[in-house]
């Protein structure tokens, strides 16, 4: 069990990763919406997780609650990035730091760093589906945050590890499955059929950021 500094130190963690894998991964990410929206995607995400770095070398929100951490950098995303990712990353941070805080008043401010993962992912999700009314096979970025949510909440509780690593795998290969798809929802949808047979580029994204979830979550548990 980990008490919220720590978990704060993984979600911070994570917030960093994320912010590195979108900064190597913008060009590839702006590519893949160049294709099926406006060519804005990496570039938009990037300025944002940049502005979100900022705020955390500048010790913006105070280091030791995870939930107060989630909840500024939604809003942090929402201000910056822009577009309908923007908006959905945002709240999706913010509905997690909501969850995250409601566990963390649940269990005595103590929690598993796999299941502060799992809450962050249920409140992503929730989150995006609020705002986006998007469902699975839309082509979006929930075709990689449902089934990695689905997947860590599946699983043996024992099994932290193997959790987390199944969740992983699962945004990957949720983003993956994308191509083939018709998007249904966003911009990407106004070109109908022309839209198969492109990787959703929100998709692609989630995938990066549950994948440093994961990392950041495993990290913690292998110093446990
Ligand atoms: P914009 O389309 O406004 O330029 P971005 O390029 O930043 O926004 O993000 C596009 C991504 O947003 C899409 O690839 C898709 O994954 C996601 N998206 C768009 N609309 C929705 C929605 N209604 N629900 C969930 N995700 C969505
Ligand atoms: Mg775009």
């Amino acid at each position: 069990m980990a008490d919220a500094a720590q978990l704060d130190e993984v979600v911070r963690a994570w917030l960093r990763c994320a912010a590195q894998a979108v900064h190597e991964r913008r060009a590839s990410l702006t590519e893949l919406d160049a294709a099926i929206g406006d060519g804005d995607h990496g570039i938009n995400l990037d300025r944002g997780f940049m502005a979100l770095l900022a705020d955390l070398d500048a010790g913006v929100p105070a280091p030791g609650d995870p939930a107060s951490t989630l909840t500024a950098a939604g809003r942090r995303l929402m201000g910056i990035v822009g577009g309908a990712s923007g908006a959905l990353y945002g709240r999706g941070l913010m509905v997690a730091g909501e969850r995250v805080r409601a566990m963390l008043a649940g269990s005595g401010g103590v929690a598993a760093g796999a299941d502060m993962a799992g809450a962050i992912l249920a409140g992503l999700v929730d989150g995006v589906t609020g705002l986006g009314h998007a469902g699975p096979g839309d082509k979006t970025m929930l075709d990689a945050l449902m089934p990695a949510a689905g997947a860590l909440g599946a699983l043996d509780p024992a099994l932290p590890g193997t959790r987390l690593e199944a969740a992983a795998r699962a945004a990957a290969d949720g983003a993956e499955g994308t191509t083939p798809l018709v998007a249904r929802k966003g911009r990407a949808s106004y070109l109908g059929e022309r839209s198969a047979g492109h990787r959703d580029p929100g998709a692609a994204s989630s995938a990066l950021l549950v994948g440093c979830l994961v990392d950041a979550c495993l990290a913690d548990v292998a110093a446990r």
